[in-house]
């Protein structure tokens, strides 16, 4: 057995007091590499003290220094990349290059958040009354609570971080206890970085660290990105403690084909957005929905394509796709594709019984397609986060969008065609809140935001971008006056515009 990960707080790594630990596996071997440190209520309780005193000096640091800070952070990530994919492989068992996408689209976030000079800046209008003027600007909310899910073990944090920092927050991150060092990575980094100590904390833990944040007193915002089941409650956790939330959840993304798409296209797109990171992405495609004929078309693409995919461990460099991140996830994913065969849908490639050699204790489930899947079975009804991709037949395209529309989830779509009019009518009509044209998983760049509709996001913001900095600052309202003669005098008239 390893090393005990620790908290990250007031610039420095400290030791769990709580006695508590966790495993952290590595997924492709099935082995304990190490313990992870979870926090006790009282061991948040002092971080939150930390930050809240960080606080107060750092949202006084002028916007200039935040921003060069900022500027030192991307470029000691960009150069500690390898070292923080590897990081991120061995605990995830994502592929290095995958591992490396994901550094990359965090670093995006970084990029933006170095602009925070010219995204802090504020309205203002003189002479809105005679010898008044009125300025409006942004500050700050305080102390940030970060909870994070475990497949992104960087980008996620890096979704959240730069932004409410840059803003002038202070932060508690606390990551998914089954990938925990990459936070512990980036927090030193943003420590050499000349980021002043408290500003940002690592807690690490289960769901007693997380509850004890919903009832902070002196944490003012919640962002969450996981499950839904978490983030409801953290939603209606955090909203009944008075803090503002944004929680993004869980996804069940369809891909829409019609027949006249260019079907080898749609059949990459497909298996590459279904089986990438093992379909732990929220982004995956985890439905095929085929209008018409082109089930008949795509089916024979898709199953040659995964007959040539490579499983295997994120040290093989031929590998394409990796094991789950626990054993207890891949029984679930295992139990999901037997429920699909006691359903009656057609099981086209079957990914359980796999075994990698020299991995043999690794959690993998091979890529694996159903054809003729029914909206009332329970492979198209939960999210599966794993290797599994449901086809559904459909006869009209009304049919599909009507499927897509009906679901809970709503975090991303997209639609294979070479019909303008039909993508036009798609994007106008379609209930989710990203949408991909000849796409098929559209997240949005760092300048945008980030976010699904209905379950899959609870709150007003999405996530990072423009939305990032409206949700870690709050907004006031100055209203100037500097006295004249004409001012002077009692008048209990309610004031208005002279
Ligand atoms: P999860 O909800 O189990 O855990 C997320 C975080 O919440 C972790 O830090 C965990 O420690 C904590 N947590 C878990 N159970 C808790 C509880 N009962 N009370 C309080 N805190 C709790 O999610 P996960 O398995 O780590 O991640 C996978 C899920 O995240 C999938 O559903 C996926 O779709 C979703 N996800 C969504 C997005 C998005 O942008 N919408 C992005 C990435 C992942």
């Amino acid at each position: 057995m390893g090393e005990t990960i620790c908290h990250w707080i007031d610039g420095k790594l400290q030791d769990g007091q709580s006695g508590r630990t966790g495993p952290v596996f590595d997924p492709a071997t099935g082995k304990e590499r190490a313990r992870v440190a979870f926090a006790s209520a009282e061991e948040v309780d002092k971080g939150v003290a930390v930050a809240k005193n960080a606080f107060a000096s750092w949202r006084d640091t002028s916007l200039t220094k935040r921003a060069q800070i900022m500027f030192s952070f991307r470029s000691l990530l960009d150069e500690a990349r390898n070292e923080l994919a590897a990081i991120i492989a061995a605990e995830h068992g994502k592929t290095k290059p995958d591992a490396l996408g994901e550094v990359q689209r965090g670093l995006e976030t970084v990029e933006f958040a170095c602009g925070i000079p010219q995204l802090l800046k504020g309205d203002s209008s003189l002479q809105v009354s005679t010898g008044v003027d009125l300025i409006s600007v942004r500050e700050p909310v305080g102390v940030v609570g970060c909870i994070t899910p475990f497949n992104f073990p960087a980008m996620v944090p890096l979704w959240m971080t730069p932004i409410a920092i840059a803003c002038g927050n202070s932060v508690i991150l606390k990551p998914s206890e089954k990938d925990p060092s990459a936070s512990n990575f980036m927090a030193e980094l943003y420590s050499r970085a000349g980021l002043p100590s408290g500003v940002l904390n690592v807690i690490h833990g289960d769901r007693v660290a997380v509850e004890r944040l919903i009832e902070h007193p002196d944490v003012a915002a919640l962002s969450f990105v996981g499950s839904t089941p978490v983030a409801r409650a953290i939603y209606e956790g955090g909203t009944r403690n008075g803090k503002r939330v944004q929680a993004l959840g869980g996804a069940k993304n369809h891909m829409l084909v019609l027949p006249d798409a260019d079907m080898d296209l749609a059949a990459d797109a497909a298996v590459s957005a279904a089986y990438g990171s093992a379909g732990e992405r929220c982004m995956a495609i985890s439905v095929v929905v085929t209008v018409g004929d082109a089930a008949d078309l795509l089916l024979p693409k898709i199953q040659e394509r995964i007959g040539k995919l490579k499983v295997g461990s994120a040290e093989d460099p031929e590998a394409e796709m990796g094991p789950l991140i626990t054993a207890e996830h891949r029984d679930k994913v295992i139990s999901y594709i037997d429920s699909g065969v006691e359903e009656g849908a057609e099981l086209v490639c079957d990914g359980r019984g796999l075994s990698v050699p020299g991995c043999e204790g690794g959690y993998f489930v091979g890529p694996t397609l159903f054809d003729r899947v029914k909206p009332d079975m329970k492979i198209y009804r939960d999210e599966i986060f794993g290797p599994v991709l449901s086809m559904v037949r459909t006869e009209h395209f009304t049919d599909a969008v009507a499927l897509v529309n009906e679901n809970p989830y709503a975090n991303g779509t997209a639609i294979f065609t070479n019909d303008g009019g039909a993508a036009r009518r798609f994007q106008r009509e379609i209930q989710v809140g990203m949408v991909g044209i000849n796409v098929p998983i559209p997240v949005p760049l760092g300048f945008y935001s980030f976010g699904g509709w209905k379950s899959s996001l609870f709150g007003a913001h999405s996530i990072y971008g423009p939305d990032g900095v409206h949700f870690y600052t709050r907004p006031k309202v100055i209203t100037t006056r500097w006295p004249e003669p004409e001012h002077r005098g009692v008048d209990l008239g309610f004031p208005r515009s002279r």
